[in-house]
């Protein structure tokens, strides 16, 4: 029996890679189960798996950092379903010009390439629209905070609607573990707002995380993968 030391962290992407691959070859299930745990956390598959503080995606593999292509590429060749929506999501996150690099390991196959270009616009699109209603209408509305971005008071007009755009750009870009994670809106706008922004948004989001391998082309449902 061949016994492979455990792995106190995960290590960095081309050894892991090679590793992956290698286990798989020879049929190193235990070993290659392994692997495969130790990113678990950082490729969630319930949308509570963003919370702060978690090291997400590509982050996992330390340094050098690889590319988010190179990690849906793999993820892909090797079979690890259950990591494909996030990976394809982190892919997305990177950006018009990341997604279609040409650097070896980084080119993704047309069709993945036009399902994470996809995705990425369905989220997009569609957090802009619920950001833009969000924003229409506290607009409206206004708060009577006069430290809140959303305060009706803020004169002159073009400085009130450069804080509604803060808004909307804090809706819009999500956390740190990108779109579909909750926004810090607190810097911006008073406890109440945040509240009222932050609660639609969760929803929106925790329906979309429920579609994600969907929207990315990888599966039907994340019971499926
Ligand atoms: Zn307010």
């Amino acid at each position: 029996v061949t016994r492979f030391p455990a792995w106190r962290k995960v290590p960095e992407f081309t050894v892991f890679a090679s590793l992956l691959r290698m286990t798989t070859k020879y049929g190193f299930s235990d070993a290659r189960e392994q692997l495969v745990d130790g990113i678990k956390g950082a490729y969630p598959t319930g949308w509570e798996g963003l919370g702060t503080g978690v090291v997400l995606g590509e982050d996992i593999f330390g340094s050098p950092k690889p590319h988010k292509n190179a990690v849906l590429n793999l993820f892909t060749e090797q079979s690890i379903k259950f990591a494909l929506p996030f990976a394809a999501y982190r892919a997305a996150l990177g950006g018009f010009s990341s997604l279609i690099s040409d650097e070896p390991g980084t080119v993704l196959p047309r069709r993945m390439l036009a399902s994470t270009v996809y995705g990425m616009e369905v989220i997009r699109s569609k957090l802009a629209m619920l950001a833009h209603v969000a924003v229409c209408d506290m607009g409206l509305e206004g708060c009577s905070n006069t430290a809140c971005a959303a305060n009706a008071g803020i004169n002159p007009p073009d400085q009130r609607r450069e804080e509604l755009a803060k808004i909307y750009l804090g809706v819009v870009n999500g956390g740190a573990g990108g779109m579909l994670s909750p926004p810090s809106l607190g810097n911006t706008v008073c406890a109440n707002c945040a509240k009222k922004l932050e609660t639609p948004r969760r929803r929106w989001c925790e329906m979309t995380w429920e579609k994600l391998p969907h929207i990315f082309g990888v599966g039907n449902s994340w019971e499926e993968l």
